[in-house]
């Protein structure tokens, strides 16, 4: 699979651009890395080149024709040698085609080779803006129908996110065959399950291609207590097509109070937290799931993060978070954050707090939103052995576990997951960047921040892993 995510800047300007020079065409070159997804690959928009002469950029610009000047085409070969990434063309279709018109593709064979062989990673690739989608083909090598990929999803960050996904119609569910299990790890019966008639009372609401945008789409979540396993179970329900479920740890009694699907005897007997997901949600739902029991901070499974439409981080550590929040700014994959809080003296009980957060590259990462603390970082990383000679000094209490129940989890979850729906419905997510609330005060704060300029995520200290084309299957 080849996606392609456009980072928040460059998409804010191109669409700003494109939208004020309609009826004209207008658009850009822009540069990508490539990233190795478990699928295929991603490749990450992260810089516009800048033409030579801003006014005389177009040799033609009309209602139904672009075409840049060569200096423009030349400066673009150079960059993208220069800094090992892929070239693209991007360019707006005001009423023109949703795809390429074919003049485009005559113009794209005419300039293959050229790019193709100055560029570092060997090919090229162009996208067309039509409305709210975006598609576009990416060729890996100088022969124009044999080196041509289509681009599946495309993921445009910035104020206004939208991700547009190839031959949407495809992916509107139609009958499949989900092999039912017992919840027992072993697949029992084959049910014949249509999931549109499912769907049925969330058709009437966002109609079929709205039910296949959900269906089309993977999410990732990183975390299955309480709030994870609210999360998986209402996307699931919701209609969202593929799942990943991570999470290092087993069930444990305490984890009944608020873990949704937990039955005892899996507490009892300690059934990794992944599995029990894994059977409710094949019993339940036609989703696919993929399950991965292993800590998200040891890189072993971001290959399938990085094939995810949008991540959940539903972990209290801070630890966790911290690396999804870096690999959301990197990669331009929107991450919400959700979490509990709760307060209480004696018995009473004061506040109920159920947060979510959400991270769009060009919007505030969670260290501008101030919710990370690196005390709590430098705690969790430290050797056991430390933390409990700390304690047993007085230079630390010990906090046992925190605090928790299911009203709160349930609420930070559905918060949460009603913020991812609206991205992948491309419906606007009017909720603000941070939103609180307290359910047993019944009062709900709302935090609209922008991205603090000293902020890490600013500061270019994060550098993103970039593969070479060549090597990767797709
Ligand atoms: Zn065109
Ligand atoms: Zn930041």
């Amino acid at each position: 699979m080849i996606r392609v995510t456009i980072l928040g800047d460059v998409w804010d300007s191109l669409r700003d651009r494109c939208n004020q020079s309609a009826p004209l065409e207008d658009g850009g070159f822009v540069l990508t890395r490539p990233v190795e997804t478990a699928s295929g690959v991603r490749l990450v928009v992260d810089q516009e080149v800048a033409p030579p002469n801003y006014e005389n950029r177009w040799n033609i610009q009309e209602q139904r024709r672009l075409r840049p000047t060569t200096r423009y085409k030349s400066k673009v070969m150079g960059e993208s040698f220069q800094t090992d990434r892929v070239p693209f063309f991007v360019h707006s279709h005001p009423d023109g085609p949703p795809g390429f018109s074919y003049a485009d593709e005559l113009m794209h064979e005419a300039w293959l080779r050229d790019f193709v062989e100055s560029s570092a990673q060997g090919a090229f690739g162009s996208l067309v803006i039509h409305g709210n989608d975006v598609t576009g083909k990416l060729w890996t090598g100088i022969d124009y129908a044999d080196d041509q990929h289509e681009v599946d999803v495309v993921n445009c960050c910035g104020s206004r996110p939208i991700r547009s996904v190839r031959n949407l119609d495809d992916a509107v569910p139609r009958d499949l065959t989900g092999d039912v299990g017992d919840g027992m790890g072993e697949t029992s019966t084959t049910n014949e399950v249509d999931p549109l008639e499912i769907a049925d009372r969330q058709l009437q609401l966002i109609d079929r291609l709205g039910q296949a945008r959900l269906t089309s789409a993977k999410v990732g979540i990183v975390g299955l207590g309480g709030t994870g396993s609210a999360t998986a179970i209402q996307c699931a329900r919701a209609g969202i097509g593929s799942l990943l479920l991570a999470d290092p740890d087993t069930a444990e009694i305490s984890n009944a109070n608020r873990l949704y699907s937990l039955t005892l005897e899996q507490a009892r007997e300690g059934t990794a937290k992944t599995k029990v997901l894994e059977d409710h949600l094949g019993r339940t739902a036609t989703a696919e799931v993929e399950t991965i029991q292993d800590d998200v901070t040891t890189g072993s499974y971001d290959e399938e993060l990085l094939d995810c439409d949008v991540i959940f981080g539903c972990t209290d550590r801070h630890t966790p978070r911290d690396y999804l929040n870096k690999l959301s700014v990197l990669y331009g994959i929107p991450y919400i954050d959700v979490g509990t809080r709760p307060t209480a003296n004696d018995g009473l009980v004061l506040d109920l707090f159920a947060d979510a957060r959400h991270v769009v590259n060009g919007g505030p990462c969670l260290w501008c939103l101030d919710v990370l603390d690196p005390g709590k970082i430098r705690e969790e990383n430290m050797p056991k052995e430390l933390v409990d000679r700390e304690v047993k000094d007085g230079y630390r209490r010990d906090e046992g576990p925190e605090p928790s129940n299911v009203f709160m989890t349930t609420m930070a979850a559905t918060m949460g997951a009603v913020q991812a729906v609206a991205y992948l419905l491309n419906q606007e997510n009017i909720w603000d960047e941070m939103v609180v609330f307290n359910l047993w005060a019944c009062d709900l704060q709302r935090y609209a921040t922008d991205r603090a300029d000293d902020c890490v995520c600013q500061k270019g200290q994060w550098s993103p892993s970039v593969h070479q084309l060549s090597l990767l299957s797709f």
